[in-house]
């Protein structure tokens, strides 16, 4: 007998009413610019990506000074990410803090070929870069960090890291996920991509799902050098995972100043919203640098937060791992942050 299939209408974002606040995008995108050029290139959808995506690759080597064979583009960021982890799994573990977004990373214990090895946690949450630099040894392949850090939202010292990518590179690759680094107050400063053009094992992933706001066009890229780039090739990376829609919207928000500016200014609106709602209720997140605040619930328990919080139409994140009283919520559209502070209270109440 042939299977029960419940045909369903496609939603390409949430319900109106709905408040997604649970996957760090950025819904004031895509761009005016974006929107035109994905018109435009869907027009050519029958034909494979070739010069649109070697456009965006030298743009992207432009901005960052470097020969277009260290941009290696992939279907969002996690396309490279998988490939990354994959390949240095071959020949090792990596290594992470406790906590990071390790949702690509799972792909080498997924495969069973290595494990992610953690550190231990730190009482702020903060990633402590010496005994991560200690806990490099001949079972590490590579060693991961995101910054600023998902959930956490934390952004680490740009000198001290440098320091400890230079020094670390010489015993594993280091991967610094930089998805969240046009979010930052000083963007050039924090991020790492020198150390590449410097000749250190170091690579850098990017993203167009969050400060450009086309999460769902699924366009990212790693800087790495060629020969890395060219060995990771078999697991994954390659055009044939990006298509024009996706490659026109990132062209076109590439170099968009006032877009990128005004989505900073939103989410920074956004951001000192829930503080001052957090702080109005008794609780209190981490400073952020990012489209997100991690929230500690003091004694109330995530996944029960979450729950009710939807009862309220707010979707945010549950449980990380054993952190049962913290709690992820992004920066959305400024109505639906305000639905998450209106929340709050009665939430807390029923809790309490
Ligand atoms: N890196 C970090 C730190 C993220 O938080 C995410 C998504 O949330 C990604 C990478 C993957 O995003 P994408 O594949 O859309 O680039």
């Amino acid at each position: 007998s042939s299977p029960k299939i419940t045909r369903l209408k496609p939603a390409y974002g949430p319900a109106a009413g709905i408040a997604k606040l649970n996957a760090n995008e950025n819904p004031y995108g895509p761009s005016e610019a974006a929107l035109a050029a994905i018109q435009e290139a869907s027009a050519s959808g029958a034909y494979y990506v070739n010069e649109s995506a070697r456009a965006l690759q030298a743009m992207i080597a432009e901005r960052h000074g470097v020969d277009p064979e260290y941009v290696a583009l992939s279907s969002g960021s996690s396309g490279a990410l998988v490939a990354c982890a994959v390949s240095a799994g071959q020949s090792g573990n990596i290594l992470g803090p406790d906590l990071f977004w390790d949702t690509t990373s799972k792909s080498v214990e997924k495969q069973g070929i290595a494990e992610i090895t953690r550190l231990p946690k730190t009482p702020g949450l903060e990633i402590d870069l010496q005994t991560m630099y200690e806990s490099i040894d001949d079972s590490i392949a590579m060693v991961q960090v995101v910054n600023p850090n998902n959930p956490t939202g934390l952004l680490m010292d740009p000198v001290a890291l440098r320091a400890f990518c230079k020094k670390a590179s010489a015993k594993a690759t280091v991967l610094v996920d930089e998805a969240y680094n046009e979010l930052t107050d000083m963007p050039q400063e924090n991020t790492m991509v020198p150390l590449v053009k410097e000749g250190y094992d170091v690579i850098v992933a990017r993203t167009f799902s969050k400060i450009y706001g086309l999460a769902g066009m699924r366009v990212g890229y790693i800087i790495a050098a060629p020969e890395k780039i060219e060995a990771m090739s078999r697991y994954g990376i390659g055009w044939y995972g990006l298509n024009q829609a996706g490659l026109a919207a990132a062209v076109a928000s590439y170099e968009d100043q006032v877009f990128m500016d005004a989505s900073r200014a939103k989410i920074r609106e956004g951001r000192e919203m829930v503080y001052a709602a957090l702080k109005e209720n008794g609780l209190s997140g981490l400073p952020s640098q990012t489209n997100f605040i991690f929230v500690d619930l003091g004694s109330i328990n995530a996944q029960t937060f979450r729950e009710e919080m939807a009862k309220e139409n707010v979707l945010i994140r549950g449980i990380y791992r054993d952190y049962t009283n913290w709690s992820r919520v992004s920066m959305g559209r400024l109505e639906h942050v305000q639905m998450y502070v209106d929340a709050l209270p009665k939430v807390l109440s029923r809790l309490s």
